[in-house]
This record gives C-alpha cells, structure tokens and sequence, in this order.
C-alpha cells in the first residue's frame, strides 16, 4: 500500500549540527530511521537553487535557477508537487520564506501556509502546530514543513556551528519531534536540510557547505541503519516511489535504498 510522506526541511543544517544540537530526538532519528548523513546538495549550495533541485531532481544548470531570485525553467521539468497532483495525490506547503511558492506550479497545492519570517516571530513553531493540525484534519498524501530559522538567526547571524546555531538547530528538531509524536499510522518522515554553512555563510562546494542529513522514517525503512551516499536529487524520486506514483523521466535522483543492503 502507498505510503503518505511529510517531509521536513531545516534550512541550513548540517549533519555535525543535528548531531551536536544537544535533542534527544537527533540521535533518536539514528535509532529509528534510515540516515545518510554525508548526503551531497548541488552547486550553487544557495537556498533557492537547493530547492528547486530538489523538487525537480536535477541539477541547478537544468532547472536553471542559479540564485534566490526564480526564473520560469527555460526548458520546464515536471516538479514533484505538480506531479502528485497530477496523479491525485492531496499536497500541502507550509514555510516561512516566500521564495518557495514558485517550487510548484499554480493550482496543484491543497493548501499553502506561508507565515514570513520575522526575527522575534517563533515561526518555526508555529508553522510546526499548523501543520499537526492539519494533518490530523486532512490527511494530505504529501506535507513539506520548511523551517527557515536556523539558517537566518542561526549560520548568517551569529556563524555555523555557534552556540546560538546550535541552539535553533535544538528548536528545530524539537518542533521535528513533536510532529513525529502526532503523524497518524500510514506516514513516512523525511528530514534533510538544503545546504550546510560555514562561519556566516554558504553558497561555496566547500564540504560544510554541500553535506547535508536525510533521515527516513518509516515502515519501508529500517530502523538503526547509517549508510553513505544520498543525494538532494535523490529526495523526490523517494518520496514520488512511497506514494506509488511514477516518476518524472527527466529525474536524475535514485530512491534511497529501503533496506540496510549496501551495494
Ligand atoms: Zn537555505
């Protein structure tokens, strides 16, 4: 049977802050999921073209979306969002950076939740609530939670890796956790990152910019299990294979592999 996925993207989190952000659910994930925690993002490691790769599974030079400024796909590429809906699947945004409504086309989100970020706001958590609200209520096949903060307050203005990172990271996987808690039976969980960071930036191929988590949990992935390997592109080819829906043949990303086998 098709799974439902809700997929939970922390905005500049690299794998060394998930582990080192002091929540007990961060090495809980290691526990009860499948990681790939030297996964890679793509060239430029900037948060616009991350996405778009990630919604599209090819690289930036394909979408051709090389900044935080978007520009229609000169050859368009099928996104995952659009995809779904065109197989009747229920999707649902819910983010706190306004870019990321052009990562679909008009028409194919159920609902859309954008709360803009503004430094005092809590938005994360808010975002967070919103979201186990509606999934309680409406059961979309697809959910992506965007949570912004910790690239913003976090790596740009006190520096990656800094107490205060950490601290957001921490806040992050705590609103993670509490949305685990409240999934109904049937969902798979996918937690990642767009990019790393270092001192107060990214952007670079520098491997703190491009190494970024997956974790997978679900009933289609083994518990406990860290291998090597994954890849940004690799996320909508996964997620498009729970719910049973064909992929986009232009996708160059493979699904992340469900057992422990390693090649
Ligand atoms: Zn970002």
């Amino acid at each position: 049977m098709a799974e439902k996925v809700i997929l939970v993207l922390v905005d500049g989190m690299r794998p060394d802050g998930l582990m080192q952000c002091g929540h007990p659910f961060a090495k809980k994930l290691t526990e009860i999921g499948t990681c790939f925690l030297s996964a890679q993002t793509v060239m430029p490691s900037v948060t616009l073209p991350c996405h778009m790769s990630l919604f599209h599974s090819v690289d930036p030079d394909r979408h051709g979306i090389l900044s935080n400024t978007y520009v229609p796909q000169v050859r368009p590429i099928e996104g995952l969002v659009d995809r779904l809906d065109n197989r009747g699947k229920k999707c649902a945004f819910f983010y706190n950076w306004e870019e990321l409504r052009d990562l679909s086309r008009p028409d194919h989100l159920h609902t859309s939740l954008l709360i803009s970020e503004h430094k005092t706001d809590d938005t994360d958590r808010k975002l967070t609530d919103a979201a186990i609200r509606y999934i309680q209520d409406e059961t979309p096949d697809f959910l992506f939670l965007y949570l912004g903060e910790t690239d913003e307050l976090g790596g740009h203005d006190n520096g990656w890796m800094s107490e205060i990172y950490l601290q957001v990271v921490n806040n992050a996987i705590d609103c993670v956790e509490r949305l685990y808690e409240n999934l109904p039976a049937g969902y798979t969980l996918i937690l990642t990152a767009d990019h790393g960071g270092h001192d107060r930036g990214h952007g670079s191929d520098m491997p703190e910019d491009m190494t970024i988590p997956i974790c997978c949990i679900g009933s289609k992935f083994k518990a406990g299990v860290s291998l090597p390997g994954g890849s940004i592109k690799d996320i909508a080819v996964t997620v498009a294979d729970l719910l049973g829906v064909d992929r986009v043949k232009e996708w160059e990303g493979k699904i992340l592999p469900y057992t422990a086998e390693t090649e």
